[in-house]
């Protein structure tokens, strides 16, 4: 559900001016030893999103880099508390997660986030705010695969229509057309799905010594 101070926000500010930094980005790299970047996954509920998120967020760690995973249900319980899963609310929801990906990428880190994020333009604005650093990773699963895992019982709640907007049972999955890489769980184990992300994100996002 919107809030007043949400549609306050999208007004926008006026007399804001920019600060520039003193520290570059190639600095910023420098001091990380890694180039940093979005690593966006999205997908339906239940495609393996957060599963794969926290894996790779280990291995990357384990390996010697700065990776950090944004959940759509950690986040759901702070910064963005105040959102439910109206199509405005999913629009604000992934507006605020795509801005604080793109910080954080710009400071140097791996982040990797977990969020359905069924709409193209909510992505491709992600995408415009982290500017080169972006790369969108379609977590795919037949809809069929997705309800028969079914790990938090969502969607047989969706079905018994106690949830209502639920992604590919009552709320639309905008499917990417053009995602960088397609990661197919139905067909995959964990340990393979994670080892080709973890590829990904090292040839993209880390600097060979
Ligand atoms: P999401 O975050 O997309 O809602 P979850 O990661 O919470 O999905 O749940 C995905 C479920 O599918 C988990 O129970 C996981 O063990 C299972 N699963 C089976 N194969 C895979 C795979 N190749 N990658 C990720 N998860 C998988």
């Amino acid at each position: 559900m919107s809030t007043d101070n949400t549609e306050q926000s999208h007004q926008g500010a006026t007399n804001v001016t920019y600060v520039p930094h003193q520290v570059s980005a190639e600095e910023r790299k420098a001091r990380m030893k890694q180039k940093g970047g979005v690593l966006w996954l999205t997908g339906l509920s239940a495609s393996g999103k957060s599963t794969l998120a926290i894996e790779l967020e280990r291995q990357l760690h384990e390996a010697g880099h700065f990776a950090y995973v944004l959940d759509g249900d950690n986040l759901r319980h702070g910064l963005n508390s105040d959102l439910g899963f109206s199509a405005a609310d999913r629009e604000e929801n992934i507006r605020r997660v795509g801005e604080v990906a793109a910080l954080m990428a710009e400071i140097g880190l791996i982040v990797i986030s977990a969020f359905i994020s069924p709409y193209r333009s909510d992505r491709e604005k992600a995408r415009q705010a982290a500017r080169g650093q972006f790369r969108e990773v379609w977590v795919q699963a037949s809809l069929e695969t997705c309800e028969s895992r079914d790990p938090k019982g969502l969607y047989k709640r969706a079905r018994a229509g106690e949830i209502t907007d639920f992604t590919g049972i009552s709320a639309p999955y905008e499917e990417p057309e053009q995602a960088d890489l397609i990661v197919r769980t139905d067909n995959m184990s964990v340990a393979d799905s994670a080892k080709v992300l973890f590829d990904y994100a090292l040839k993209h996002f880390s600097i060979p010594a």
